[in-house]
């Protein structure tokens, strides 16, 4: 760390009394409920990231002329911080901060450096560590990019702001894991080669809502993609990526080549599962397959997997013109036995084997 990093902590007047925190943490949900603080740095040309404040959270003041605004620059990051019976820890945050480096790349932004990436997640979850739920929830980190120039000139822009904010949340799951059921998109897609997949920027978000609602209007909980190219490929889930479990011991995967967020879940998820003794398969399965396996009961489990709902089972398929069901529609072994592994790691209830878990405080 440089000083020109370091980050400086402005008193809050007013933080949340003992009493309304824990009123707020009950029953917290996903991204409702915000901690007192958060973290800023400022970039522009002449002094590069800069100003690296913990302050208490308010709206930020920008111009209606923003570049993000306009253009949609932004990137983000998704992690989270766990109380497990040792302290605070994350799980992989420099995974986080190189991702966030290549998103930034991709949307021709400053990349924030790794030890400035950690060192504001680490202050942030210090600062508000009595906002880290006990039991099975967690403190959801967002760190974020945006270009916050008054420019309308369409050009990388001059000036970004750096944040991170952090959202107590409950388990993914109230009351138990239960299977999922998807929507296989025909008229939309995510992503298409040399288009932005890969990056974990807002505008894919944006580009995807409208599936995610035609996904709710067919009762289904989360959206498939398809290729852009041919609509033949499964790419992933709207968030999260998917992974396909065969009667011989094979777990399938799509292959990340540019179209597809590397998913740091699905990192670690195909390592646990290789050491458990299944073949790793990263190629391109088709949705003809799909049902085709599924119908004939070689396909015995699917799951989708990230940082949100960590591993998650896929139960049903719809698509428009009809629906298939996986295994036996629930949430299949293998599944149980992945997330375990790696819900064990991340609660400090299983042996962290390859140095995954970050200790804060
Ligand atoms: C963040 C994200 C994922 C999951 O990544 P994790 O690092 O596992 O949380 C998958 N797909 C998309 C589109 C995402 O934005």
């Amino acid at each position: 760390m440089t000083d020109a990093d370091s980050i400086r902590h402005v008193p809050h007047a007013s933080p949340t009394s003992a009493e309304a925190r824990r009123a707020l943490m009950q029953n917290p949900g996903f991204g409702k409920v915000f901690s007192d603080h958060m973290v800023t740095f400022t970039w522009n040309a002449e002094k590069g990231w800069h100003d690296g404040e913990v302050k208490a959270r308010a709206p930020f003041a920008i111009d209606p002329a923003a570049a993000v605004l306009h253009y949609a620059q932004e990137i983000f990051e998704g992690m989270k911080a766990y109380r497990t019976k040792d302290g605070i820890v994350l799980f992989r945050p420099e995974e986080n901060a190189r991702r966030m480096a290549q998103s930034a790349e991709r949307m021709a932004m400053p990349p924030v450096p790794e030890d400035m990436f950690i060192d504001a997640v680490e202050t942030l979850v210090r600062t508000d560590a009595d906002w880290v739920p006990e039991g099975d929830g967690s403190l959801y980190l967002r760190p974020f990019i945006f270009a916050s120039e008054a420019f309308l000139g369409v050009r990388p822009a001059l000036q970004y702001i750096f944040c991170v904010i952090a959202s107590p949340v409950g388990a993914y799951f109230k009351g138990g894991y239960k299977a999922v059921t998807v929507w296989v998109s025909d008229d939309y897609t995510r992503a298409a080669p040399g288009g932005t997949g890969a990056a974990k920027c807002g505008g894919n978000y944006a580009a995807s809502l409208i599936a995610q609602a035609e996904a709710n209007r067919n009762d289904c909980d989360q959206v498939v993609f398809l290729d852009a190219a041919e609509h033949r490929w499964v790419e992933e889930l709207g968030g999260m990526n998917v992974c396909f479990v065969m009667d011989d011991g094979r777990l399938v995967t799509p292959p990340l080549g540019g179209t597809i967020l590397p998913g740091i879940t699905r990192a670690s998820v195909l390592l646990l599962a290789r050491e458990a003794g299944l073949r790793i398969e990263e190629r391109p399965y088709s949705f003809e397959e799909w049902k085709a396996d599924a119908e004939s009961g070689k396909l015995r489990e699917a799951f989708a997997c990230g940082t949100a709902a960590v591993v998650a089972g896929i139960g049903e398929v719809r698509f428009n013109g009809g629906s298939f069901t996986i295994g036996n529609s629930g949430d299949g072994p293998v599944t149980g036995r992945l997330r375990d592994a790696l819900v064990g790691i991340q609660r400090g209830t299983a042996e962290d084997r390859h140095g995954w878990v970050h200790r804060v405080e």
